[in-house]
């Protein structure tokens, strides 16, 4: 049943199919086989060419059987280094999940770092086999393969395909550790190190060539045990990286480290100061995303796997959202109200095809303290089922309708799907409205006003564009008979993400055999079933938000949402200024505060002793802060502050007269340029297709696709399944295929479809609407 990928010629690879441990989730168990697969793999014995520096000879090798954790931690002592600790854990997949499986499973060190290892492949003859270059060094290191390669005189480095690596480690990047690198190994690559490791007091995360195994190791103990694999003719390369970064890029500026702690105030004020994210955005976007969350200290991770803790940066922004959305929900009607959390398994189940696409994810309780319970309870996964009931018992007559309640809670989906804070999380908040109507243009009405309220949120709120539309058939709520769907996009992946939906049941819920919900015709007293809506709107906006407007620096605030929205920072204080001067200048920060709060601006001045200007700039800017008012001696002298913009960095003094005017102007217009600049990448993404052979190359550049689309729900199947297929040749691409995002309701801006004339881009049929398609999320 499992087929052996050919991964190389010239190397064998003997498949095991894993036995037992099967999972409801396929995809989940092809990866566990692959990586059983990978380990359990015998010793295969192969002769390979490799082109040395220089000279060309032939070299015979074995390939590395994959050894247990315990073999490893064996081989360790004959070498007198003993990991502090070791643990086995859930499968991780990126430094983030790494992390968060470490932290779940309560016994690893308090504090620890990752080490990261890449493999670069240089540019090499077709001929030649080539020599990987492997890099060690801490996650936070940020490694440039241009720079390295500029070190190492080496051309063109780019991050090797899995097929390399399974060739010479016979591992996945997932697994890949510095003990992958070994007597084996160490002739036939590049071993660079980053010398901050063996410096470190820190202790160090590494695999035990297992995504599931970790050891934890010291940085002298990681420089050993590599340096030990040298050879007269052979050394490792050990690189600081932090100066080869200043070498090599001249323009930017040398990082100081986050946690360095704060020197006297005798650094010069403008002293440029760069706290780097640790990666950049564009260049490993997962591991640049928690960075961002963490150290704009927005979240953190929590002991159970999939979910996080919402510190109070971003749960602010939710109550911004929730403030805003319920004034304007309670103005159309809706009343906020609460349901509790368990449903009973019968209720859960009465609708089928709503129960059918809940039900892998549903938790249930089975047991109050050490006694199963009668019968298991289920936890929301969303609250139709629960709330229905009542709707029949309280619905009785005309007068009763319509019927808007809105509640905030939080809902649990267990799944099995990689987490990701604020986009995919187990439990999760969001407001969910359940309303009944006594007529389908009742509902129908309804359920476009509050699509569009949930994209002001997104728009006027967060400054994220979205494409309100109709979701396909395919892709609609569970149960439901419409669902319509703000659709945003995020630049960095090319890929779509669901943003908002407002669904209309119909009468599929209040049906006689479902929940019973009707009122009687005072007239002839015959029955009318009610039509219903729910929509809802969850914590996955601070996601989305996070990743279209954050950058290399951090976190990128919209001014409508940040808890402060602009930071006061006085400067220019230095060893010689006098205690009266400075004085002075913190009591203009805050008079200056003060005067800002009362126009209704959100402002704080940072006032903390012991740290650098330049040490609060960072700060503030990882956290998104959108204005920065600056104020030094001069500028007091001046009557005036410095106002540095978050999303551009443009600086320009303000004069302290009519202040509030010029700083509430200023939020206004980085609010209306973030949403313009976020607006014009995203409609540059939408690539209009009319011949299948356009689509797979738009999804690879980053875009998704707009094409005339028939409708029909297997060709909808086919473009995904001919869409991933097509990518998986990609290294390192995500093979995902597109799914359909929605049926937008603006066709403006698309060529009008001609009945009869316009056709299908997938299957060659009548099209009927422009459709788009994407990679999502
Ligand atoms: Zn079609």
């Amino acid at each position: 049943m499992l087929r052996a990928r050919h991964v190389s010629s010239k190397v064998a690879l003997i498949p095991r199919v894993a036995s037992g441990n099967s999972r409801r989730h396929g995809a989940h168990l092809i990866q566990s086989i692959r990586v059983r697969r990978l380990f359990e793999s015998p010793a295969t014995t192969t002769t390979h060419k490799i082109l040395g520096p220089g000279l060309l000879h032939t070299h015979s090798y074995t390939t590395m059987a994959a050894t247990s954790t315990d073999d490893i931690v064996e081989k360790l002592a004959t070498l007198s280094i003993k990991p502090t600790s070791k643990l086995s854990h859930t499968e991780t997949t990126s430094p983030g999940s790494w992390k968060e499986a470490l932290i779940a499973s309560g016994s690893a060190p308090k504090s620890f770092e990752l080490i990261k290892t890449l493999v670069y492949k240089p540019k090499t003859a077709k001929t030649a086999i080539p020599i990987p270059v492997v890099v060690i060094a801490r996650e936070e290191t940020e490694t440039n393969s241009g720079a390295i390669g500029k070190k190492l005189n080496l051309k063109e480095l780019r991050l090797a395909s899995e097929d390399l690596l399974t060739e010479f480690f016979s591992l996945n990047k997932d697994s890949l550790s510095p003990l992958s690198v070994n007597d084996s190994t160490f002739s036939r690559i590049v071993t660079v190190l980053d010398s901050s490791i063996a410096t470190s007091s820190a202790t160090f995360a590494v695999h035990a060539n297992s995504s599931k195994e970790t050891l934890f190791l010291s940085g002298k103990d990681i420089e050993s045990y590599i340096k030990k694999l040298e050879t007269s003719d052979l050394k490792v390369q050990e690189i600081d990286f932090s100066t080869l970064a200043t070498a090599t890029a001249p323009t930017t500026v040398a990082a100081t480290p986050a946690a360095a702690a704060p020197t006297a105030a005798s650094i010069p004020s403008q002293a440029p100061v760069q706290i780097a994210i640790g990666v950049k955005k564009e260049e490993d976007f997962p591991t640049w995303y928690t960075n961002v969350l963490l150290k704009a200290d927005m979240m953190d991770y929590y002991n159970v796997s999939g979910c996080y803790i919402l510190k109070p940066w971003s749960y602010s922004i939710w109550e911004e959202i929730q403030a805003w959305f319920n004034t304007q929900i309670k103005e159309l009607g809706v009343q906020n109200s609460y349901f509790p959390m368990f449903v009973a398994a019968s209720v859960l189940e009465r609708e089928k095809n709503h129960v059918e696409g809940f039900s892998p994810e549903v938790a249930w309780v089975t047991k109050a303290g050490s006694s199963d319970l009668e019968e298991p309870i289920a936890i929301r996964p969303t609250s139709e089922t629960a709330m229905y009931p009542y709707y029949a018992k309280w619905i009785r007559s005309h007068r009763d309708l319509p019927l808007k309640l809105n509640q905030w809670n939080s809902v649990v989906r267990w799944e099995f799907k990689h987490p990701q804070p604020f986009l995919r999380t187990r439990e999760f908040l969001w407001q969910e409205g359940h309303t009944a109507f006594l007529t389908k243009p009742e509902a129908d009405a309804e359920v476009r006003q509050i699509l569009d309220l949930y994209r002001q949120v997104y728009e006027d709120l967060l400054a994220v564009p979205v494409i309100p539309g109709i979701k396909t058939e395919k892709e609609k709520f569970a149960g439901g008979l419409y669902t319509t769907t703000i659709e945003g996009f995020i630049p960095t992946t090319g890929r779509g993400i669901q943003a908002g939906t407002s669904h209309c049941l119909g009468q599929n819920f209040s049906r006689p055999e479902m929940f019973n919900i009707f009122v009687e015709d005072p007239n002839d007293s015959s029955k009318s079933y009610v039509w219903q809506n729910s929509w809802g709107l969850s914590t996955r906006t601070i996601g989305v938000m996070v990743m279209v407007h954050g950058d290399n620096q951090g976190l990128v605030l919209p001014p409508r949402v940040a808890s402060i929205q602009a930071i006061i920072v006085p400067c220019g204080i230095t060893a010689r200024t006098t205690e009266e001067q400075r004085q002075k200048i913190n009591d203009a920060c805050e008079e200056l505060a003060k005067t800002l709060k009362k126009a209704g601006i959100r402002a704080k001045p940072d006032l903390r002793e012991g740290y650098t200007p330049g040490y609060k700039f960072n700060d503030w800017e990882q956290k998104g802060v959108p204005v920065r008012l600056e104020i030094g001696p001069n500028d007091l002298a001046k009557q005036q502050t410095l106002a540095v913009r978050r999303d551009t960095g443009v600086k320009s003094p303000l004069p302290l007269e009519n202040i509030t005017e010029s700083v509430d102007t200023l939020l206004k217009t980085i609010q209306a340029d973030m949403f313009k600049c976020a607006k014009e990448e995203y409609d540059s993404r939408i690539i209009e297709v009319t011949k299948w052979d356009d689509v797979v190359p738009a999804l690879d550049n980053k875009c998704i696709v707009a094409m005339p689309w028939c409708d029909v729900e297997a060709c909808e199947d086919d473009i995904k399944e001919r869409s991933g297929r097509a990518a998986d040749q990609d290294e390192r691409a995500p093979s995902a295929g597109a799914k359909s995002l929605c049926i937008p309701f603006d066709h403006s801006r698309f060529p009008a479809i001609e009945p009869g004339k316009t056709k299908c881009t997938a299957c060659g049929k009548d099209a009927k609407h422009w459709t788009l398609f994407g990679r999502s999320y």
